[in-house]
């Protein structure tokens, strides 16, 4: 077939990234399976979406989305010079490709971690080195060192695992390595604390945030990169020349100036969280304590697989995320936080699996 004349063979190699199921509007689901936010953006957000919504949208956005830059530096105390926005932190993390993977230049991080660097190296025709955590999940600083990969990538917290390593121990990985440490930080504001105050000491530090889980925004597409004003000038280069649109520029720039709005969705998401993992442990479920906002429960044993589990919630309504490729996470199920009422909902349908009368549901 002549596809593979003119496919170049890295990508006819790869399997693309499988994102997680997102069922048609109107659906009536309880959709715990992509860790978005179960409470919609404030107000103030949705203003300023629908003010952005005009004549203006004939004209082609900021291309380097200064007022949004403007905004994070403000809120984030760095300079303007230190801020890449991308559509989504997806998008940056092509740009952050773009950057630093080639044929020679590898990529390494811990392993299991995001599904979506591996996809976006290969496509750079780079090669991804999977580190192994470390003892209790501990960032391998020296094994990932010893990779000598010009870009490591640290994702914290984890997913799926829901752990956060220590910040000396990244402070510790950027000192050592000869090569640049990529902190993907898109669960960051439900932890307790965030790597942003190690970009000063480090150059050789990146880091990014999303607006998709803790600001409500997953469907308008929205990153934030901090770096040094020098890589950032790099970034530039390499990002889609307007790759935030009108409208996601108008609402993170509101998002931006009023971040103490989605304060109390942020701490019903961790109040629910603590919540959850008693709930989920009491019937059974191994569940290590997350600084996300989903949990990683390994399910009880001898019962249900975890494809069955995911099989039997889905039969009742409820989707959560089940990451069948990996044979290390086969009794594991992703589930993110939602509200009170639908966490509710998955006990009482874990209950009727647990009570082995799912099928009467
Ligand atoms: C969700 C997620 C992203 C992508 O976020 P978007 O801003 O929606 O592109 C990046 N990294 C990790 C670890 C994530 O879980």
């Amino acid at each position: 077939m002549t596809l593979q004349r003119w496919v170049r063979p890295n990508i006819l190699a790869m399997a693309g990234y499988t994102p997680g199921e997102q069922p048609p509007a109107g659906q009536p689901v309880i959709k715990l399976n992509t860790n978005e936010n179960p409470y919609g953006p404030p107000e103030v957000v949705r203003q300023a979406i629908v003010a952005a919504a005009g004549e203006s949208l004939r004209l082609y956005p900021p291309p380097d989305a200064r007022p949004v830059r403007e905004a994070a530096a403000r809120a984030y105390g760095v300079k303007p010079e230190q801020v890449v926005v991308g559509n989504g932190s997806d998008d940056l993390l092509t740009m952050v490709m773009r950057l630093f993977a080639d044929t020679d230049r590898s990529v390494a991080a811990p392993d299991p971690t995001y599904t979506l660097y591996e996809p976006l190296t290969r496509m750079q025709n780079g090669r991804y080195v999977a580190v192994p955590w470390g003892e209790n999940l501990a960032l391998p600083v020296a094994e990932l060192v010893a990779t000598q990969a010009p870009l490591i990538i640290v994702t914290r917290p984890n997913a799926p695992t829901g752990h956060t390593v220590g910040l000396d121990a990244v402070a510790d990985l950027c000192r050592r390595t000869s090569g640049v440490v990529l902190l993907d930080e898109a669960y960051a504001d439900f932890a307790d604390d965030t790597g942003l105050g190690l970009l000063p000491n480090h150059p050789n530090l990146l880091l990014i945030r999303s607006f998709s889980k803790s600001l409500s925004l997953a469907g308008l597409r929205i990153g934030l990169g901090f770096m040094s004003p020098a890589l950032a000038l790099e970034m530039h280069k390499v990002r889609d020349s307007y790759n935030l649109d009108r409208l996601a520029q108008a609402a993170a720039t509101a998002a931006l100036t009023h971040l103490e709005a989605f304060r109390p969705a942020i701490d019903a998401i961790r109040a629910e969280r603590r919540r959850s993992t008693d709930q989920l442990r009491q019937r059974g479920f191994q569940v290590p304590e997350s600084q996300a906002n989903f949990i990683l429960a390994t399910v009880p044993p001898g019962i249900r697989t975890g494809a069955e589990w995911t099989a039997a919630l889905k039969k009742q309504g409820i989707l959560i995320r089940y990451f069948a490729a990996d044979p290390r996470l086969a009794d594991k199920l992703r589930i993110t936080i939602g509200t009170p009422a639908e966490m509710d909902a998955l006990f009482r349908a874990m209950d009727r699996v647990l009570a082995g009368r799912e099928e009467a549901f």
